[in-house]
């Protein structure tokens, strides 16, 4: 299965390919549900339950973003912590996010008995740890939070991951599965109920015509009545861009020595943080570990990420092999709470679902439920609370400031920084640069064999100049984190278009 930049996630590698998609059909169907990972997924089969034909319409491959690259704890706490939570939103709001992971976990559970997936699920407890003084006022907060939302959460003596901890506190019911497992079998349970699933078709833009939205893909316009955008973050361009920042996380699948693979699930409490988790595939144990996030294309390289992981890891566990290394993107919502609903600037029935954060196994479920009981019933639960038009917090605020004047120092600054070369010899294989090469701007990345891709360096979403990403061999955009491999094709939204390829003009 593919993936959305070079390296070999630990899902992807046991699942090769789905191999059932559809292909070359452009009917008319109640709802357009576009990109098939967890999100698109859980939507098309809950809309197709309710008799309301769909079709789901990917731009690759099941599993080619984030869903792939994920590290799929299923927790009842998210990265914004309940107490965050109850101070911007109000404690309401704060049970009703609590109730809302409750619900998820029902969901997860319910498809796994009602279709029989084998996904190595096992329910887990949840541990979070602080490592100094600082950090355990935060977790003093983070306990006091979960007291006012009725989650159970308790002190206890020992950190099962081992890592000495000034304090650990036990989250029970957590739980854990194997994410491409389960999609692989909701994928299949919506093609079985009529639904159509639409593989290596982008869809470039919508429109409206009288009461359809027509949306118009790489293989032909599809008519509906509602368009569900399940593409981690909306493409094209929207106020949604201005409300999320993009973010890449590290992960290793390691070998332990010890052989002490705790069944459990584990976060520190540094920013950003830790997580771990442990997972046996074909009668071998990993520890599963993740972490030094950074803002995509905003680090000089890639491949220092992971060394800072390993680094870490090896303080704390007695390392014997690295099996995986794989990294992947998350958006972070300004305010603490993601996206699901309608998209602010589009049609009517054009709903968008993004922000998840690190939590969009619980999230895309959850956006999932809240916008199919939108589409059939004209209402949800969940709608004002995940509202993408709702009027943010102060911090909120504070932070599409900030991010608007880092878009605007990467669409000036970066364009005059660029280095000057007069000839595609200065560069080393395996090497990616964007470079002054003839009086043109130009991203170039000579390969371990020495021959030169050369892309325009222009992101195709707002004119950013892409950054090489040496790790998963991709050229990232700083300002709203499109991505692009090395012959310029798509790998991450918002972009829709590829950057121009110059080496295919030579
Ligand atoms: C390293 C890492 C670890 C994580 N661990 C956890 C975890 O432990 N627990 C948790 O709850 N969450 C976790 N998350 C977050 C979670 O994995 C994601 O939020 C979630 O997978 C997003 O799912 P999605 O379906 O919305 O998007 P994706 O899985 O990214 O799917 C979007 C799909 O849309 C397609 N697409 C994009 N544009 C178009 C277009 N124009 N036309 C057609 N198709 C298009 C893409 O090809 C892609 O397949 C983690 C995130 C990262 C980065």
């Amino acid at each position: 299965m593919e993936r959305d930049g070079q390296l070999e996630s630990i899902w992807q590698s046991e699942i090769k390919h789905y191999g059932q998609a559809q292909t070359d059909v452009t009917p008319n169907k109640e709802v357009v549900i576009v990109g098939a990972g967890i999100t698109g997924i859980t939507c098309a089969l809950m809309l197709q339950k309710k008799g309301i034909n769909s079709i789901l319409v990917e731009a690759n491959n099941m599993g080619f973003g984030t869903s792939g690259g994920t590290t799929a704890h299923l927790n009842t706490f998210f990265d914004t912590p309940y107490f965050q939570v109850i101070k911007d939103f109000g404690l309401e709001s704060a049970k009703l996010l609590a109730n809302g992971a409750m619900e998820v976990h029902d969901i997860i559970k319910d498809n796994i008995n009602t279709y029989q997936i084998y996904c190595d699920y096992s329910t887990r407890p949840g541990y979070l740890f602080s490592l100094d003084e600082s950090q355990d006022e935060e977790l003093e907060q983070i306990l006091e939070g979960h007291r006012q939302v009725g989650l159970d959460t308790f002190e206890v003596d020992n950190n099962p991951f081992g890592i000495p901890s000034v304090r650990v506190v036990e989250i029970p019911n957590q739980a854990q599965f194997h994410p491409l497992k389960y999609l692989r079998i909701l994928l299949k349970e919506f093609i079985n109920l009529g639904g159509l699933f639409l593989e290596d078709c982008r869809v470039t833009s919508v429109d409206k015509e009288g009461d359809d939205i027509v949306a118009t893909t790489t293989k032909g316009n599809i008519i509906s009545k509602h368009l569900v955008y399940a593409t981690h973050i909306p493409p094209g361009r929207n106020i949604m861009h201005f409300r999320n920042a993009p973010y890449r996380s590290y992960v290793m699948a390691v070998k332990l020595r010890s052989g002490n693979y705790p069944e459990a699930l584990g976060y520190d409490m540094f920013e950003p943080y830790h997580y771990y988790r442990t997972h046996n595939i074909d009668g071998e144990d990993y520890l599963i570990a993740g972490g030094e996030d950074h803002k995509t294309g905003d680090v000089d390289n890639t491949t220092d990420s992971f060394e800072r992981l390993e680094s870490y890891l090896g303080m704390h566990f007695d390392i014997e092999s690295i099996a995986y290394r794989w990294s992947s993107q998350f958006y972070e919502p300004a305010d603490g709470l993601p996206y699901i609903g309608h998209l602010p600037g589009s049609p009517d029935n054009v709903y968008c679902a993004t922000g998840y954060s690190g939590n969009g196994m619980i999230f895309g479920t959850l956006a999932a439920k809240t916008i199919s009981d939108i589409i059939s019933t004209g209402s949800s639960d969940y709608q004002d609370l995940f509202s993408p038009s709702r009027v943010k917090p102060m911090a909120g605020l504070n932070n599409i400031i900030t991010e608007a004047g880092s878009v605007i120092k990467h669409m000036v600054v970066d364009k005059l920084a660029v280095s000057k070369i007069v000839s595609l010899a200065e560069l080393k294989n395996d090497q990616g640069k964007v470079v002054k090469y003839e009086g043109d701007t130009l991203a170039v990345y000579k390969d371990a064999g020495g021959v030169s891709h050369i892309l325009q360096s222009d992101c195709t979403h707002l004119y950013c100049t892409v950054n090489w990403n040496q790790a998963e061999k991709s050229w990232d955009c700083p300002c709203h984190g499109s991505r692009f491999d090395i012959n310029g094709d798509v790998l991450n939204a918002p972009a829709v278009k590829k950057l121009k390829n110059i080496s295919e003009l030579l």
